[in-house]
């Protein structure tokens, strides 16, 4: 008899926010909301918490209480395929690529971790080329942080696949974006869908093998023009490849000039409204937003930006190479930020397009 995959749970992000208010507190606070992986509590962490989202919830301060639950460490911004709409590999955006070092990763570790309950080692560009990755992950095991990659996909071979399982990765998600080759292959160049594909057979079988719970396996479409109508097919996928998620996010567009590259990624914007991130507006509506309050990005050069919608990095806010992350927290470049998210003036073009609601 043929063993059927459990149907993988469907999940639409960037709407997060929206979904994160419909959960309890206490079912937030235990575990963690993407995977459902009990969260790593201990006296610091649930102090830096609660000051945290008091902070951004209760007092919405600029100067902001605690430290971030969360961040993303761009273990690499280099990446192997060419998709026409990413500032790592494709023609778009102006910024320059490189590999995170490994000291510099748990330099950042040693004065992050004892805050943080997830480090997501990814911002753009492919983790898998940063041949120090499975350490990196092993490290923040040790530290008792949960860990999540994104991948393309195409480099997890099985030996990868093992180590990834090894250093106790806890959630990775393979970023596929179509149901078939040709679309695949046409907005992801330098891949080949049948080697993601088989690559995703391998990891779910050889995790369910070693009889292990993790990784969490997230297959991910960002839903754009060209495979709007592939969601419903995505969703068999899923099923078929028997991942845990599968997970629909919006394509999102910066407007940063009138450039030639830009006017191609507003072509990808999708007609599907649900998934169009874009908005074109003069000011956010005044609030707080979960990112410059509740979490971060450090990118590879050490650059500190506000969250992953600035992928051309316009914002920086610092640099843990010259400075410690906790001077940068509450900096001034931070604080006039978040006054800026909060007033409503002077926002930032990214800040006044981004699709996240304020809280
Ligand atoms: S696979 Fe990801 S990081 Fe690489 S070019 Fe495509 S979107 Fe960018
Ligand atoms: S673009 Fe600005 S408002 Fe939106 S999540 Fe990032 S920091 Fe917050």
């Amino acid at each position: 008899m043929i063993k059927k995959n459990k149907p993988p749970t469907i999940r639409i992000i960037h709407l997060n926010e929206q979904e994160i208010n419909k959960r309890s507190w206490l079912r937030l606070f235990f575990y963690d909301f993407e995977t459902g992986i009990a969260r790593q509590h201990t006296f610091r962490r649930v102090i830096n918490l609660f000051l945290n989202e008091l902070s951004r919830r209760i007092v919405k301060r600029t100067f902001v209480w605690g430290y971030p639950t969360a961040v993303n460490i761009e273990s690499s911004a280099i990446c192997n395929f060419k998709c026409s709409f990413c500032a790592s590999g494709g023609s778009f955006g102006h910024r320059k690529g490189g590999i995170l070092p490994y000291q510099n990763y748990c330099n950042i570790m040693d004065e992050l971790a004892p805050y943080i309950y997830k480090v997501s080692l990814y911002n753009l560009g492919e983790p898998l080329l940063n041949k120090d990755i499975f350490r990196m992950i092993t490290y923040a095991k040790m530290k008792k942080v949960l860990v999540c990659i994104s991948t393309n996909g195409q480099l997890m071979g099985a030996d990868t696949c093992r180590q990834l399982i090894e250093s106790g990765c806890d959630h990775i998600i393979v970023s596929i974006d179509a149901a078939t080759k040709e679309i695949h292959n046409e907005l992801r160049p330098g891949g080949d869908f049948n080697v993601v594909i088989d690559n995703i057979r391998t990891l779910v079988k050889m995790r369910n093998d070693f009889r292990n719970q993790r990784p969490k396996i997230t297959a991910q479409m960002v839903v754009m023009r060209k495979n709007e109508h592939q969601i419903e097919e995505f969703k068999k996928l899923g099923e078929n490849l028997g991942v845990d998620v599968c997970c629909f996010s919006s394509f999102w567009a910066q407007d940063l000039g009138d450039s030639e590259e830009e006017k191609k990624t507003f072509e990808l914007i999708p007609a599907h409204g649900q998934f169009t991130g874009y908005r074109k507006r003069e000011a956010k509506v005044p609030g707080t937003c979960p990112w410059a309050w509740n979490r971060s990005i450090i990118g590879w050069d050490g650059n500190i930006i506000p969250c992953c919608f600035d992928y051309n990095a316009t914002i920086k806010l610092g640099n843990v190479k010259k400075e410690s992350f906790k001077s940068v927290w509450n900096g001034q470049k931070y604080r006039m930020l978040r006054r800026s998210i909060k007033t409503g003036k002077n926002q930032a073009t990214v800040c006044r397009r981004c699709p996240i609601p304020c809280g």
